[in-house]
């Protein structure tokens, strides 16, 4: 579990399985939830009380957001990667024709995700320091600044001196997944590479925080643990990254995982229905933060989470770098991780609308920055 979690993981999943109706009846009830009402509503107790969460969800939702939710599209630069983590497309040792974006090629794909009217960008690359590294993303994310009012990374973790001159050439937010917060199954996953040190990870996330970002994305890749324990982390992650570094803004992503080349069986599977009392536990306990749901699952169940929990869909995803600009010719490119929605950004707007809500386009401007 997360290292500064008060609790341990044998005790906090004893805790939650014996969690009663009652307990998830008075957590409902009450208007500030502690840490032990999270655990409360992540319970198989709390599996049946998902619709009276689900309206509970949706007031809190309709309090910090109105009935807006934001959209936004990656953008992926490169699917080189000099790390081996067991459950990606990208790993090392993955045969396929890689891709790496020059300068120019970025700035075409981006006016392609522009075109479509997106505002808020997610610059995406496996790590690759060869090429993506700090000068060579500051000179793009400059160019970059001219076309979007938001631009984030999920890139390889950098120092804060990196961070920081990157968040000087106008990147505003930063997502770095933990995968897993469990150690041991951690370092089973991570053969090779800088990104087999947990604990470094970890760090990197506060060199975020101590650079500027406004936004840091914590998540954990949803199938490789226990998904209760993860959840417990996640929030005892954001917890003390909120009380440390308050100047930023904690947003949640839930990526599960979805088939890869060559195939990785998932060890915790975790389904549709469990995804969603999580992400409702989210809401209900982190009432003000973002919650990111990507193309990685299906057009009904994104639908379902907008009106309820989540504040940030992606549209028109596109998960190989140049696709967007040689859409023609993705069928035989291999991405990270599969998409089970591939409606366009105007289908997804409309899907927005059709439930009762405003898609926003642009939710933040440089006067602000
Ligand atoms: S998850 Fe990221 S770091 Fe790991 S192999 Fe994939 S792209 Fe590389």
């Amino acid at each position: 579990m997360f290292p500064h979690c008060k609790i341990n993981e044998d005790d906090a999943l004893n805790y939650i399985s014996n969690v009663s109706e009652q307990d998830v009846k008075s957590s409902l009830l009450k208007t500030k939830l502690a840490f032990s009402d999270f655990m409360n509503l992540i319970s198989p107790a709390a599996q049946g009380f998902i619709p009276e969460m689900r309206e509970k969800a949706k007031r809190a939702k309709l309090c910090y957001f109105g009935k807006t939710v934001r959209l936004y599209a990656p953008l992926y630069i490169s699917n080189y990667c000099i790390n081996d983590c067991e459950y990606c497309g990208f790993k090392t040792g993955t045969k396929f024709e890689r891709k790496r974006l020059a300068a120019d090629e970025i700035i075409e794909e981006a006016k392609v995700i522009r075109s479509y009217g997106l505002d808020s960008l997610l610059i995406v690359s496996g790590e690759d320091p060869k090429k993506i590294n700090v000068d060579f993303l500051v000179g793009v994310v400059k160019r970059l600044r001219e076309m979007f009012s938001y631009i984030s990374i999920e890139i390889a973790p950098m120092p804060e001196e990196d961070y920081r001159k990157l968040f000087e050439a106008g990147v505003h937010g930063l997502t770095l997944y933990q995968e897993t917060y469990d150690k041991p199954l951690y370092e089973s996953l991570h053969h090779s590479g800088p990104k087999a040190d947990y604990d470094k990870r970890l760090e990197f996330m506060e060199g975020g925080a101590k650079a500027g970002f406004y936004n840091l994305g914590i998540g954990a890749l949803l199938g490789l643990h226990d998904w209760r324990s993860e959840a417990m982390s996640m929030a005892a992650h954001a917890l003390y990254l909120r009380k440390n570094y308050w100047r930023s803004k904690i947003s949640f992503s839930f990526p599960r995982i979805t088939p890869i080349e060559g195939g990785f069986e998932v060890p915790n599977e975790m389904s549709e229905d469990e995804l969603e009392q999580l992400m409702l536990a989210f809401r209900l306990f982190f009432q003000e933060s973002d919650l990111y749901i990507s193309t990685r699952e299906t057009r009904e169940f994104r639908q379902k989470v907008i009106s309820s929990c989540a504040s940030h869909i992606s549209a028109a995803s596109v998960v190989v770098p140049g696709g967007y600009v040689e859409v023609a010719e993705l069928k035989d490119d291999l991405g990270q991780f599969t998409l089970n929605d591939t409606r366009s950004v105007d289908c997804v707007a409309e899907d927005i609308r059709l439930a009762g809500m405003e898609p926003v386009f642009k939710d933040w401007d440089t006067c602000l920055g």
